[in-house]
């Protein structure tokens, strides 16, 4: 199923939901933690964000990890392992998986 509700649409108000093409007003949408207010449907979430949504602003600490292998797997099925990690890193931002947080 394609998503395509932006819920990262800070720069825009208005975001459309993926199920039923309502459009909702993003600050709104944003206050429903991602949720459509007219079809319930719960869009997907970046893992900040959702961690954004779990804790106290301030309450923890984002920890820094060492950069991961390139290609810790060294595999191919129909395409190679590099490449979907290269391709998963640039839609996500992200250079691993995990996300640690560190609390005081
Ligand atoms: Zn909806």
């Amino acid at each position: 199923m394609t998503e395509t509700i932006e819920p990262t649409a800070a720069a825009t108000d208005w975001v459309t939901c993926g199920r039923c093409s309502a459009l909702l007003y993003a600050k709104r949408f944003r206050c429903d933690l991602g949720v459509c207010s007219e079809c319930g449907h719960h869009c997907r979430l970046t893992a900040p964000e959702r961690l954004a949504q779990l804790l106290d602003e301030g309450s923890a600490t984002l920890m820094t990890s060492p950069k991961p292998p390139e290609d810790p797997l060294d595999f191919a099925d129909l395409r190679p392992y590099a490449d979907r990690l290269r391709e998963a890193r640039a839609d996500t931002g992200m250079d691993d998986a995990l996300l640690q947080d560190m609390f005081p």
